[in-house]
């Protein structure tokens, strides 16, 4: 079977184990073109492993990944035009913001008047302006986590991965960039996969929660559906809905 235009991202029977470890296990999931996916799930159940194949970051045991209709499954990473932002920000510590966020075109091959244009643009709308010539040390955790979200908003990548990159933030912190990454997302339209284990962060960023435990999903649908109507006990005290 081949995705359909309208698919972003289509995973197939998707398996991986480390060793004897079966942590994804014959998992399917297809997520819309512009569609604000949320992954959310307790600690330990694969959220980040999935993110990790999809990237290219990991080798799976079994089945296949498409993006845009393509099957990617033993693609390079650096092909699949996909920007990641992790929870610990992996800034380098040596570069300025704006080496930060050049680094990758520049390996890349990408001209250099392209490379200034893209980084003026993606600071511009972090509002990292200011910053472009400041250190990591130099920088607050919100400030150094836009620069984490610009690193990856430079690629012009039509999907973006998430993998809880608020967690490591206080709490006012995490809740203003929450309303930042979902003014992104409506400025850019893009595809997200959004990793959490946070139920508030996933009913107010998601257009679709997939919820996952033991490497498998055990619902995929709307906020409003997942509370009202949860498909079973354990999705339902994940989600703290009245039963
Ligand atoms: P989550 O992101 O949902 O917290 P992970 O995807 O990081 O979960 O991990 C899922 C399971 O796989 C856990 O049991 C974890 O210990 C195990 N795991 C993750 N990475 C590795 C690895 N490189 N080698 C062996 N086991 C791993
Ligand atoms: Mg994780």
């Amino acid at each position: 079977m081949d995705a359909s235009t309208e698919t972003s991202i289509a995973i197939r029977n998707l398996s991986l184990s480390f060793g004897l470890l079966d942590v994804l296990k014959d998992l399917n999931l297809e997520v819309g073109q512009g569609e604000f996916l949320v992954l959310l799930g307790s600690s330990g159940c694969g959220k980040s492993t999935l993110l990790n194949c999809i990237a290219g970051l990991l080798d799976v045991t079994g089945g296949q990944i498409f993006i845009g209709g393509r099957n990617v499954t033993w693609e390079e990473p650096s092909k699949r035009g996909i920007g990641m932002v992790f929870q610990s920000y992996a800034l380098y510590p040596q570069m300025t913001v704006k080496g930060n966020l050049s680094f990758g075109l520049k390996n890349a091959g990408v001209p250099k008047a392209e490379i200034e244009e893209r980084v003026s643009r993606a600071a511009k709308v972090l509002q990292i302006e200011p910053l472009l010539d400041r250190k990591p040390a130099a920088l607050s955790g919100g400030q150094r986590q836009r620069a984490a979200i610009g690193r990856a908003l430079v690629r012009d990548a039509n999907v973006f991965l998430f993998d809880e990159p608020l967690s490591n933030l206080d709490a006012k912190l995490r809740a203003d960039l929450r309303v930042e990454i979902k003014q992104l997302h409506q400025k850019l339209s893009n595809t997200m996969i959004y990793v959490t284990h946070d139920q508030i962060e996933a009913m107010t960023l998601a257009d679709r929660i997939a919820i996952m435990r033991g490497g498998q999903i055990l619902q995929l649908a709307s906020p409003n559906e997942i509370y009202n109507r949860p498909a079973n006990k354990y999705v339902a005290r994940f989600i703290g809905s009245p039963s």
